[in-house]
């Protein structure tokens, strides 16, 4: 009940009830005293005026006992000049005195001040000044006869308006009363129609405050509070969409944030951290709260210098983590209070090493050929400087090393051709099903002469139905005899060569076994790579370009399988190579 909009209401409305009432009773009142003093005058006027009376009263005054027969005359008088012998009186005064002779009232006359209109009648005027301050009205009207010369004196105590005024004032303090009920009424019928919906506004409002945008607020009226209800729901509604297109938009950036593989931090103007991904701590290596600023950008790339760059430029820098490179990217940003500092790092580790690898792969192929012609140019010159000096047979010896050297630079440059088209995908593999056991048959067959020429046991131990694979058997043919026949060559003559092959369901294996001269530790992990061999000079002797395997890794990935090393006891190697039995579509559309 004592809302407090409730509580101005009432308040409102007593103050205006309480007012209208007051402003209400006191013309009221007023109007009435002037009133009742108007016709007491106009009364008299009246009265006096008539010639009649006032001779007769003069007729009378003429008389020896003059004052008895004016009041007797008076008496008769009185309906006409609303004499009432209670508030209002008669008095008859000697002229030259002033004093009470006879009247309505004899023990009020007896104390009968003089007035101002006493007095100027007692200097032969007529008194009828009404004074509104006084708490009577009198009129003194001098009467002569003959000798005798009296003053009638009427007057009224206005006893009469006062009890007129007491009862209006009575009548106004109820009216008061009935108009505070009305108004408490009111104040509650107002409330219904007017508070009420203002109050489930509040609520709505609140609801909203606190997130919950599920209710829609009832449109009760078309009034301006059901207007107001109906634009607050849309409004909601508007807010709630934002509201949603903007959770929307931030948790796309978190799940960017959180999932890409460049790393984001970002610092506030008092270099405090605001932000920083998963990836920026995996490449930073360090926990968010001690990517300090000053710790570990501030060398490289002073905050303040940051904050002083345009909008649009940003500052690179390289940093060292560990054995990973990490670039980096500075930039302002500016938000509403002082701004911060965005940092984006990028690993280029990778890339770093591909350059490496790449150089390399120029150098060695730069050695690798320019070892042939070094010879070729020697032997040509000698038999040039020769000048038909030296034997024939010395002579055919070097132009026998001239055409291996140059043969073996057919057979890097073929080879270096071979892997780039594997690298530009520019090879077309030819995809059939075939069996898996034929081919290691074939290969068996045609490396057979090679270890039988260097005295080695080569067995073989295959299941009899190998499935059917999907492949190029051509190139996977060269895969098995690339592993055999290294096999052959890194094993010291009269050694055992041994091939297994078995299937496990969908993928097919074969493993080459040798006891030969082995892989060290340290160089198992790099012998896939291009042109790495173990032993150089040995490999060149037996023709090896230090190829062989990099070829066979690619065209093992292209047909989604794997060649590994093995890790087993005791001398030699034992190389395993595992294809799928089925290409999905897709990789044979690839393939
Ligand atoms: P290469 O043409 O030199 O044989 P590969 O790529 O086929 O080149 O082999 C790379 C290197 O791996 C070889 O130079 C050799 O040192 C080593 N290697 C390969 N197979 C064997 C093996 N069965 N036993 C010992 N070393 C091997």
């Amino acid at each position: 009940m004592f809302r407090s909009l409730h509580m101005k209401l009432v308040m409102i409305l007593v103050l205006l009830i309480t007012s209208l009432m007051t402003v209400v009773g006191a013309f009221l009142m007023t109007s009435v005293t002037n009133f009742y003093i108007d016709s007491f005058y106009e009364q008299m006027n009246e009265a006096f005026s008539d010639a009649s009376f006032y001779s007769a009263l003069q007729t009378e005054a003429a008389q020896e006992d003059g004052a008895q027969r004016l009041q007797s005359l008076l008496e008769l008088y009185s309906g006409t000049l609303g004499i009432d012998s209670r508030s209002r009186n008669y008095y008859i005064l000697d002229a030259g005195t002033g004093e009470f002779l006879a009247g309505s009232d004899e023990a009020a006359g007896a104390t009968l001040e003089q007035t101002a209109n006493i007095l100027a009648a007692r200097n032969g005027a007529v008194g009828a000044e009404s004074d509104i301050a006084a708490s009577y009205m009198d009129v003194a009207v001098p009467v002569s006869g003959g000798d005798n010369h009296f003053i009638i004196y009427i007057r009224d105590d206005r006893a009469a308006v006062s009890d007129l005024n007491s009862e209006l004032l009575i009548i106004i303090l109820q009216a008061l009363l009935v108009g505070l009920l009305v108004s408490i009424l009111l104040s509650f019928l107002l409330a219904k129609t007017m508070i009420d919906p203002i109050e489930k506004l509040t609520e709505g409002a609140e609801r909203i405050a606190g997130g919950d945008f599920d209710e829609v607020l009832e449109v009760d009226s078309t009034d301006e509070i059901g207007i107001l209800t109906t634009t607050f729901n849309d409004m909601a509604s508007v807010l709630h969409d934002t509201l949603d297109a903007v959770e929307n938009e931030r948790s796309k950036l978190d799940a960017l944030f959180l999932h890409m593989t460049d790393g984001v931090v970002a610092y506030d103007g008092d270099q405090r951290l605001m932000h920083c991904n998963p990836a920026a701590v995996a490449l930073l290596d360090r926990a968010p709260e001690d990517c300090v600023y000053a710790e570990i950008f501030e060398p490289i790339c002073p905050f303040a210098h940051v904050l002083s760059m345009r909008r649009g430029d940003y500052a690179e820098a390289e940093l060292t983590v560990g054995d990973r490179s990490v670039e980096l990217y500075f930039a302002a940003f500016a938000d509403d209070e002082a701004g911060g500092v965005l940092i984006v790092l990028h690993d280029i580790t990778e890339h770093r090493k591909t350059e490496e690898r790449r150089r390399e792969f120029v150098a060695n192929v730069s050695h690798e050929l320019r070892t042939p012609l070094t010879n070729i140019r020697s032997y040509a010159e000698t038999i040039r400087d020769a000048d038909g000096d030296i034997p024939r047979e010395t002579e055919n010896g070097f132009l026998d090393i001239v055409i291996s050297e140059t043969d073996r630079m057919t057979h890097i440059v073929q080879d270096l051709l071979t892997l780039s088209r594997l690298d530009s995908g520019r090879t077309e593999m030819v995809m059939a099903r075939f069996s898996f056991g034929d081919a290691i048959d074939a290969v068996l067959r045609s490396i057979a002469l090679e270890a039988q020429r260097h005295g080695h046991e080569l067995t073989s131990d295959c299941p009899e139905h190998l499935p059917l694979i999907m492949g190029d058997r051509g190139r996977i043919e060269q895969v098995m005899l690339n592993v055999l026949s290294n096999a052959v060559k890194y094993t010291p003559d009269g050694g055992h060569i041994r091939v297994t092959a078995g299937d496990a369901g969908d993928t097919v294996w074969m493993e080459v076994a040798d006891d030969g001269i082995g892989i060290p530790e340290k160089d198992r992990g790099r012998i896939f790579e291009r042109f790495y061999r173990v032993d150089k000079a040995r490999s060149r002797e037996s023709g090896g370009t230090g190829l062989g395997l990099s070829i066979a890794t690619e065209i093992v990935q292209r047909h989604n399988g794997s060649l590994s090393l093995v890790d087993r006891e005791g001398p030699g190697t034992t190389v395993r190579l595992e294809l799928p039995v089925m290409q999905s579509e897709g990789q044979e559309a690839l393939l």
